[in-house]
């Protein structure tokens, strides 16, 4: 069974910048272009599978802005977020990939009157993704990796998501410092997938998320970027994405 067979609407296919969607763009098939909101939406069909890609441009208020769209008016039945990160705990290297258990924004702080890192009135700092969507999404990186890239790794756990780009050794130490007193443990640091997990929960939505470390948070964070982002994250992408569309969709409910 194929994912086109579980459900008619699309799968959205959303990235923060346009060098990560690119390679997924060039592969979409019968194209149908829609502007709105200062963003453009791609509807056609990647494998054979209904998808819509687009771009949310960088920062939580972007994706939350885009993600809702994509819900709302465009009718996605589920959501997949692919991009690049900053790795934070050790072993989280650049040119590994990090698949998302759970986000949390790590810049949410309205304390004293609710815990840090708490989400008024959702009662959580945390907000999981879906099981099935995630797993299926692992599993499609470590076989695009086994395959095409061995001495890379996938891991699984917690990514925090806050409106600054982190590039510096201190500064990520102290990130990782402040989240460890709360008894949380990032694998890695972006500053979208958070929003998109929030929105999602919101609307019943089932949302997954990739990202390749391009960075380590570090003093050299910003160097390459750009070459990265297009000669390896968007690659990645590609064959990952590929390979999940080639796999079951447990986690999509039918239309
Ligand atoms: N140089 C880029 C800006 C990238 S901003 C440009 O000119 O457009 C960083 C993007 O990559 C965001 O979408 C964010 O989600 C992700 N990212 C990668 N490394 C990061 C880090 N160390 N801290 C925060 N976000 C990071």
């Amino acid at each position: 069974m194929s994912l086109s067979t579980l459900s008619s609407r699309p799968l959205a296919i959303l990235s923060a910048l346009v060098d990560e969607q690119r390679s997924l763009l060039g592969l979409l098939q019968q194209p149908e272009r829609i502007e709105h909101a200062g963003r453009t939406f791609w509807r056609g069909r990647l494998d054979g599978v209904a998808v819509l890609l687009t771009v949310s441009g960088i920062g939580k208020v972007a994706a939350a802005s885009t993600a809702t769209l994509l819900i709302e008016r465009l009718g996605a039945a589920a959501i997949v977020f692919t991009g690049v990160a900053g790795g934070l705990a050790p072993g989280v290297n650049v040119g590994d990939v990090v698949v998302a258990e759970d986000f949390l924004q790590h810049d949410m702080d309205a304390s004293p009157l609710f815990p840090r890192y708490e989400v008024p009135g959702s009662g959580r700092s945390r907000f999981a993704c879906d099981e099935a969507l995630g797993a299926s999404l692992a599993r499609a990186a470590q076989d695009a990796l086994a395959q095409h890239w061995p001495q890379a790794r996938v891991h699984r756990g917690l990514v925090v998501s806050g409106d600054r780009f982190v590039c510096g050794a201190g500064e990520s130490l102290q990130l990782q410092q402040r989240l460890r007193e709360a008894g949380h443990a990032p694998l890695a640091v972006e500053m979208e997938g958070a929003a998109v997990a929030q929105v999602c929960a919101d609307h019943g939505l089932p949302f997954a998320a990739m990202r390749t470390i391009s960075d380590r948070a570090d003093d050299d964070a910003h160097q390459d970027f750009s070459s990265f982002v297009q000669t390896v994250a968007s690659v990645y992408a590609q064959h990952i994405l590929r390979g999940l569309l080639s796999q079951p969709r447990p986690g999509v409910r039918s239309a």
